[in-house]
């Protein structure tokens, strides 16, 4: 996270929601949020991570919730909805259980559509993925041989013995559902193996490959977009993974908000085919007007007052023709601007390499610390 406060404001921010919550004050533009009937929010590098809370994004949430209907959607599946609301409302939102939506719910809901009701379904996974077979009315077994299907979601304490039991279950003609397939998790202490790897390990045992109904998959949109009684064309998806969320959003029709401070940033952006719809540092984005941001000649964009300029490969801002710090503007409104500077630039080989290093200095001045995708960078070249 940035250290530094914005010393100006970004282009129509307002610094709180109106009366009647739709439009910004200041300004008088309607917010983001208000151009959608919803919103569905990832989880894991939006709203926490780790044990604790993103900053803005608690207060953000809450403001938005007094707006339009929210949803949370998280590929997780060890978790219970229950369990994912009751750490929401420990980190102060007013959320109920029923706005959260898991992967393992999903999961459940399509087996439930394909299967007749009282069905035997394989478990994997932790306690969330039992308890979504469960309360759609499918009865959970352990042994391989009478599952009618197979739903794996990552555990904490899932064994080799219950790979095992999957794998059996499906070289018997189970059907076999993944909740997700993010390859790594994110922890405190690093990234470690996720269910994608766990299922990478019964698709290689079985020569078979699952349905994933996760994010980018439809099935957990769609869920979500059921959720919010919308039509996902009408909804926002905020996320911080290009990969999943805001891929997945696209291939709904669901208008796309990427937040930086999670897994992914500049640098990821370059390499990815995902083009969020927009980008922002914090959810405090939600409650303002989207920042608007034209490109005045090839090396030059400008949002609001800011001119972003490219001069002999280096970047620089000013304001009124006085040249500021990039630290200097507003975090959603870099982010805004550097986004649309990278977009415009990565499908070009020529400026391929520009890009990356603009990418590298903007994740610098935005506080992205990690890089932990750069190697994707290096495969995607345009030829
Ligand atoms: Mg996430």
């Amino acid at each position: 996270m940035r250290a530094k406060a914005p010393r100006i404001r970004p282009a129509g921010s307002v610094a709180g929601v109106s009366h009647d919550g739709a439009v910004g004050g200041a300004s008088g533009q309607p917010s983001l949020t208000a151009a959608y009937l919803g919103v569905i929010c990832d989880l894991d590098g939006v709203v926490y991570r780790g044990p604790d809370a993103i900053p803005y994004a608690v207060s953000a949430l809450n403001d938005v919730f007094r707006l339009r209907p929210l949803c949370f959607a998280t590929n997780n599946a060890s978790r219970t909805p229950g369990e994912v609301a009751t750490q929401l409302r420990s980190l102060g939102l007013t959320v109920e259980d029923a706005a959260v939506v898991t992967s393992a719910q999903a999961g459940a809901q399509l087996l439930a559509a394909e299967l007749p009701s009282g069905s035997a379904v394989l478990a994997v996974g932790g306690p969330g993925v039992p308890a979504a077979l469960a309360a759609v009315g499918l009865v959970v077994t352990r042994e391989p041989e009478e599952a009618r299907a197979v739903l794996q979601g990552w555990g904490r304490d899932v064994r080799v013995d219950d790979l095992a039991r999957a794998a059996v279950a499906i070289a018997h003609g189970a059907r076999w559902v993944a909740t997700n397939t993010d390859r790594t998790l994110p922890t405190p202490q690093g990234l470690v193996p996720g269910n994608g790897t766990l299922v990478s390990a019964v698709a290689e045992a079985t020569g078979r490959e699952p349905e994933v109904v996760g994010k980018p998959h439809a099935p957990l949109y769609l869920a979500a977009a059921e959720r919010l009684a919308a039509a996902p064309e009408r909804l926002l998806a905020v996320g911080d993974r290009l990969d999943t969320d805001i891929i997945g959003a696209t291939a709904v029709g669901a208008d796309s908000l990427w937040v930086l401070g999670g897994v992914d940033g500049f640098l990821s952006l370059v390499g990815s085919p995902a083009r969020p719809t927009y980008a922002a540092h914090d959810l405090r984005a939600l409650l303002d007007p989207p920042v608007r941001v034209e490109r005045l000649d090839p090396a030059s964009w400008a949002s609001g007052e800011v001119r972003l300029s490219i001069v002999s490969g280096r970047v620089s801002a000013a304001v009124a023709g006085v040249t500021i710090d990039l630290s200097a503007v507003p975090g959603n409104q870099l982010a805004a601007l550097a986004a649309t500077v990278v977009l415009d630039l990565r499908g070009q080989s020529a400026s391929y390499d520009l890009a990356v290093s603009l990418a590298t200095e903007f994740d610098r001045v935005l506080g992205h610390s990690a890089g932990v995708n750069r190697h994707r960078v290096e495969d995607t070249r345009p030829q």
